[in-house]
């Protein structure tokens, strides 16, 4: 069915903004997306869900009146292509924007007067900002070799991070 109007819900007007998704670009999308699911038996109208195929993936969901050759844009969304990628490189969420590649931290620890400097932590060190993450039990260990300094009540301790 051609679309000889379009009209947008409250969410897919959203969804557009949101992405920056232009009424033009789902316009393309409806003309020559592919439609990868479709829902005849929809009250109040049949409708579909296409797949943009263009320089970015986005989803739309379409009710269709026939009646009135009437396309009701149900939704507009991006397909996030990146999630499985998002599991091997990580970003910083302090810089947002750094990577997080493995290496070495300076851990510092202060508690009632007693510092503790951990050297050579294995980590994951943001290439941008320097902030660091530890391992739940490289972690562990680390806590408990700063709980043992401050038990010795130094002032401060230079340590090297043991495995
Ligand atoms: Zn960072």
């Amino acid at each position: 069915m051609d679309c000889k109007n379009l009209q947008f819900s409250q969410q897919a007007i959203r969804g557009m903004f949101e992405t920056g998704i232009s009424e033009e670009e789902v316009r393309t999308a409806i003309a020559s997306g592919m439609t990868t699911a479709e829902y005849p038996d929809d009250h109040p109208y049949p409708s579909r869900l296409l797949m943009a195929a263009g320089s970015r993936s986005f989803l739309v969901v379409i009710a269709e009146d026939t009646t009135t050759e009437t396309c009701l844009i149900v939704m507009v969304y991006i397909l996030d292509l990146d999630l499985e990628n998002k599991e091997t490189t990580m970003n910083c969420v302090i810089c947002k924007t750094g990577e997080m590649v493995p290496g070495y931290a300076t851990v510092t620890l202060q508690r009632s007067g007693t510092i503790i400097i951990v050297k050579e932590v294995p980590a994951d060190v943001c290439q941008d900002c320097g902030e660091y993450y530890l391992d739940e039990p490289v972690a562990a260990k680390v806590y408990a070799q700063a709980e043992e300094a401050v038990k010795r009540h130094a002032e401060v301790e230079i340590l090297r991070y043991v495995a």
